[in-house]
């Protein structure tokens, strides 16, 4: 297969797939069953028999792109990924014809200078002191918070690295926090006994007045407390915990303050929005993930330390292949060796993405663009707030709507379920304060006010036919004209 024929061929596919998703046509996503999908891709014959040349890969590719999900549908409202932008997608094709994996400098030096490059800004954008600040792009959020509680881990028990965790530390965060910071105490040998779940007020944000008691339970229970993690924002409920008072309590105890910033810390580029994350200066660790607000695919995410020199001593590793001493090398090495700090040896040009997307829009452009995704979301949320048999109890502070249809806990998620099988409407659904909201996330530019309108009639359709075939509750009212502000 040649490539530039190939391109032209995957481009005839795609560009006009994605005008369609974005003008709202076909549906959101399809859930056919997997033996179904297996059998439409004829996975098992290409796989035999070979032999896909450029005519059958755009015809296999319609097939493919159908099968999938429309992020770029105005109703594509459930996760927090983004739309890839057209220079983030030309990075990633770059990538994929020349793969330079720049974990090593000599392995790609326009990449490993672009990543470094990347991560300054992103350190100068949390106010991070300079030049003492670093990073790293890792493939992920999840593994940018991995990451900064290993550094946090070795920053309090330095021998952890060769002797194994010690098994009396504890790690403070809300019971909202991500998955994933569970996930980084069990993998790091800290136990998720070690998790000394924060109090949270009705919205579960954190409550700094429950600090101190937390520390104490902590103590109580023969633990040494480490470090303290905080959202920004939340992933269920896009809402920010106060990170100042967080500092503040994290100074005076000596603790590791992590800010998990994977969705919200991107709302620095926002001038009207960078208010919520006061206090993430402060900060020992940050993570933030670029392919979620700011128009780059999967996966492009940093994670950024107060001191640079805590990411080299979270991995104390020797391979003779790859890692080589100072004196080795001398000291005039041309540039540097990335995988020191990461938890990846082979990663992809991560930096390239998010610098394409930053030279064709600016860091400014990129801001309004965060910035319009939030104000679609707060007119979400007004619209649904004035809609009866809908309720809404928060005002976002970012692209994350959480809100209710009336009925129980059960119907949420049954109304969900159907607009699943429809295909027509795509929300997720969290938990917030202990009851079940559905949850909708704006990342589509093509999703506006007058879409929204169409989007929650359709889900009060769902709700009104999910009430008749259980008979479980009343219908909410037929949906009336669209409110005045709907504009
Ligand atoms: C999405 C998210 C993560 C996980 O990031 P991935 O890039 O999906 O691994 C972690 N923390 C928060 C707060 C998030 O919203």
């Amino acid at each position: 297969m040649e490539l530039a024929e190939a391109i032209a061929a995957t481009t005839a596919v795609l560009a006009p797939h994605l005008d369609r998703a974005s003008a709202g046509e076909g549906p959101v996503l399809a859930r056919p069953p997997v033996a179904e999908v297996a059998e439409r891709l004829q996975l098992a014959r290409w796989i035999r028999d070979g032999g896909m040349d450029v005519d059958a890969l755009a015809a296999w590719l319609e097939d493919y792109l159908a099968l999938g999900i429309r992020l770029q549908h105005p109703a594509s409202l459930a996760h927090q990924v983004a739309v890839p932008d057209t220079p983030a997608a030309v990075a990633d094709l770059v990538h994929g014809a020349i793969n330079n994996p720049m974990g090593i400098y000599e392995m790609g030096a326009a990449a490993a200078t672009i990543e470094v490059t990347i991560v300054d800004w992103m350190v100068r954008q949390a106010g991070l002191p300079q030049p003492a600040a670093g990073g790293v792009l890792t493939h992920g959020g999840s593994l940018a918070n991995l990451t900064a509680l290993l550094a946090a881990r070795a920053a309090h028990a330095p021998d952890a690295w060769t002797a194994g965790a010690p098994h009396d530390l504890a790690l403070l965060c809300t019971p909202s926090a991500h998955y994933s910071i569970a996930r980084a105490a069990g993998i790091l040998g800290l136990g998720t006994d070690a998790i000394v779940a924060l109090p949270v007020d009705d919205l579960d944000r954190l409550d700094p007045a429950g600090l101190p008691r937390a520390l104490e339970r902590a103590h109580a229970a023969g633990r040494r407390p480490f470090a303290l993690v905080v959202a920004a924002c939340a992933t269920s409920t896009g809402l920010f915990d106060d990170i100042a008072a967080a500092a503040d309590f994290a100074e005076q105890h000596g603790l590791w303050l992590h800010v998990d910033g994977a969705h919200g810390a991107s709302a620095l580029l926002s001038p009207a929005h960078r208010h919520h994350l006061a206090g993430i200066e402060r900060a020992d660790s940050i993570t933030w993930d670029a392919h979620k607000l700011l128009r780059v695919s999967g996966l492009c995410a940093a994670v950024l330390v107060r001191d640079a020199q805590a990411l080299e001593r979270a991995f104390r590793q020797d391979a003779s292949y790859l890692f080589y001493d100072d004196d080795e090398t001398g000291d005039d090495a041309p540039g540097p060796d990335l995988l020191s700090r990461a938890v990846e040896c082979t990663k992809a040009e991560l930096g390239t993405k998010l610098f394409l997307e930053l030279a064709a829009r600016g860091e400014r452009g990129l801001g309004e663009d965060v910035a319009a995704r939030f104000a679609v979301a707060h007119q979400a949320w007004a619209l649904l707030r004035e809609r009866p048999g809908f309720s809404a109890p928060y005002e976002p502070q970012t692209n994350i709507v959480c809100f209710r249809v009336d009925g129980d806990d059960a119907h949420q998620v049954a109304v969900r379920e159907r607009l699943l099988a429809d295909g027509d409407v795509h929300l997720s659904s969290a938990v917030v304060g202990g009851r079940r909201h559905l949850r909708l996330v704006v990342t589509a530019p093509s999703t506006t006010a007058a879409t929204l309108v169409d989007t929650i009639d359709r889900i009060a359709q769902a709700s009104s036919a999910v009430c008749r075939s259980s008979s479980r509750c009343t219908p909410p009212p037929s949906p009336g004209p669209p409110p005045a502000s709907a504009g």
